[in-house]
């Protein structure tokens, strides 16, 4: 019999599908309804210079800007442009202007090659390009329109714009395409995951519904990157939420932690290697982080050891955990309140509005609680497709609207979800995704390398690295580092392979399929995984 699991959340109001409203124009609704709102509140601050912006300027910034990309610029409803920065306060104020004009936004991690680039430019076919001068060389294949975004142009088009010219709204609905995020899904190499302004919506709503009230303002610390969806999602849920984000360019413990002492930070969303971190005996000593209410952890998975160490050395503060896919609009099981959170080990429970089956991925049956299958989610912040793939497409969305997430997981009988394994052909480095095919490709291209596997490897801090198995050439003398050399300075710094073991052959099935859990065997013969 089928068994699917229904949100356990009370259920939440969504628009009309084909409603002319745009996840910009839901945000400032759901703003709108906060009991104590006040446009001063402080939207945003950059973490180093302590600059503020309140939510009426990051408003008239918005609209500015919006109102320059538009009649100078000339961008339209559907038109992509492509971002590559690290993270800033003027990165909200960019999304927030483009997604107001229907214009589809598509950013990278800034450390990706010139090459990685080049293949999701390919993907998402921008028309522009936002990107900050360290990176723009990075660029310089590409035909059209680069604009910096740490310029003194840019300021002036978030500044004065609005007052010469009118912004003509375009009719932006809840179907039309709003991103195009990179992830590898569940095989092969990357891909451009497309999500709709429906998908952000229903991703804020059922989050902004199950926030505790509160009544004044939450001061967010944002360590987590605006080009990974779950800092795309976090600065959506900021804005709805009317919460102070406190914008740190990139992640140093230190730094952080005087982040949270001067400006009080209140909640951190984070990934396990900063848990990790703060977890560990003297690593915060010196700073005064009794503002801390909650730390939100999400990305890759969490180790029961740490959330107890974390658990007795900050006994008041709330550790968040939820699971989610780029695929999803990030989360889509959270632990919500202290009970939940008490839940060692699980990622809590399905969102609002989502259900979830567990498979046997021998027979196709769904499972009952309990029992241990891949993880398929059915709902409103489920992507549209992988832009220009429609059969890789058809492979992870099922024409009934589940989607595969290549998970190991099980379901108890409370509804709380425990992620045993990763079934799917992806390493996460920090949070980070990295494809083995990807790395595999590479390797193949060395003229002494036969055959090549690449898997993961088990790291404490980084939660996993990328391990190579190469099978050399006959009289081949190619050794471990001038492999590592090899791929690294081919790839972006998360994506070396940090491991390698030379092997006679590379085990694969009749169809020629890399049997890539005969390899984790070898790696790690005592089976723990990772
Ligand atoms: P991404 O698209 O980069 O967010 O990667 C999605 C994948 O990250 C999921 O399919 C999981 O394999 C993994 N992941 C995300 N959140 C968690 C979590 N809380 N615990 C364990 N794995 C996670």
């Amino acid at each position: 019999a089928t068994k699917t699991f229904h949100s356990l959340r009370p259920p939440i109001d969504l628009p009309p599908e084909d409603a002319p409203i745009s996840a910009v124009d839901y945000v400032s609704s759901l703003r709108a309804t906060l009991p104590w709102r006040d446009d001063d509140t402080v939207a945003l601050i950059n973490s180093v210079t302590g600059l503020r912006v309140s939510f009426s300027e990051f408003t008239r910034r918005t609209n500015s800007l919006a109102s320059y990309l538009q009649n100078v610029t000339r961008l339209s409803k559907n038109d992509t442009a492509f971002v590559l920065s690290t993270n800033s306060i003027e990165i909200p104020i960019l999304y927030f202007s483009l997604l107001s004009l229907g214009v589809i936004i598509s950013p990278a991690n800034p450390v990706n090659t010139e090459s990685e680039i080049s293949r999701q430019i390919q993907l998402s076919n921008p028309v522009i390009a936002f990107a900050t001068s360290s990176v723009v060389h990075k660029l310089a294949k590409l035909k059209h329109r680069t604009i910096l975004i740490d310029s003194p142009e840019f300021d002036s088009m978030t500044m004065s714009w609005n007052s010469k010219h009118e912004l003509d709204r375009a009719k932006v609905c809840q179907s039309d395409v709003a991103a195009i995020m990179y992830s590898s899904g569940t095989t092969g190499r990357v891909k451009g995951v497309m999500l709709t302004h429906r998908n952000l919506t229903a991703a804020v709503a059922s989050s902004f519904a199950s926030s505790p009230k509160r009544v004044s303002p939450a001061v967010m610390l944002f360590t987590m990157p605006y080009f990974h969806i779950y800092g795309l999602f976090f600065c959506f849920r900021a804005a709805a939420l009317m919460e102070t984000a406190v914008v740190m360019q990139r992640f140093d413990l230190k730094m952080m932690l005087k982040a949270v002492e001067e400006f009080r930070v209140t909640h951190a969303a984070v990934t396990p290697p900063i848990v990790v971190a703060m977890s560990k005996g003297g690593s915060t000593d010196g700073y005064d982080l009794s503002s801390l209410e909650t730390v939100a952890c999400g990305a890759a998975p969490l180790g029961k050891d740490t959330i107890m160490a974390f658990a007795s050395k900050f006994p008041k503060v709330v550790l968040v955990q939820a699971y989610g896919l780029t695929e999803s609009t990030a989360g889509v099981f959270r632990t919500v309140g202290p009970d939940e959170c008490r839940r060692w080990g699980s990622t809590g429970r399905l969102s609002a509005g989502l259900e979830a089956k567990i498979v046997d991925p021998e027979t196709g049956d769904s499972l009952p609680p309990g029992k241990e299958g891949e993880l398929s989610i059915r709902g409103p912040t489920i992507m549209k497709g992988y832009v220009g793939e429609p059969e890789v497409t058809s492979a992870t969305l099922l024409p009934d609207g589940w989607m595969r997430t290549g998970d190991l997981c099980y379901i108890d009988e409370d509804g709380f979800l425990f992620i045993v394994d990763r079934l799917k052909d992806l390493i996460k480095y920090k949070g980070y995704q990295v494809a083995p095919a990807e790395l595999e490709h590479l390797l193949l291209s060395h003229p002494e390398v036969a055959d090549a596997a690449v898997i993961p490897y088990p790291d404490e801090e980084a939660g996993q690295v990328p391990m190579a198995f190469v099978v050399r050439q006959p009289h081949s003398s190619l050794n471990e580092a001038e492999i590592m050399e090899f791929v690294a300075r081919q790839v972006s710094p998360y994506k070396k392979i940090r491991r390698v073991a030379f092997i006679n052959a590379i085990p694969k099935s009749a169809a020629g399929k890399i049997l890539r859990m005969e390899l984790r065997k070898v790696a790690v013969p005592s089976g723990s995984s990772c």
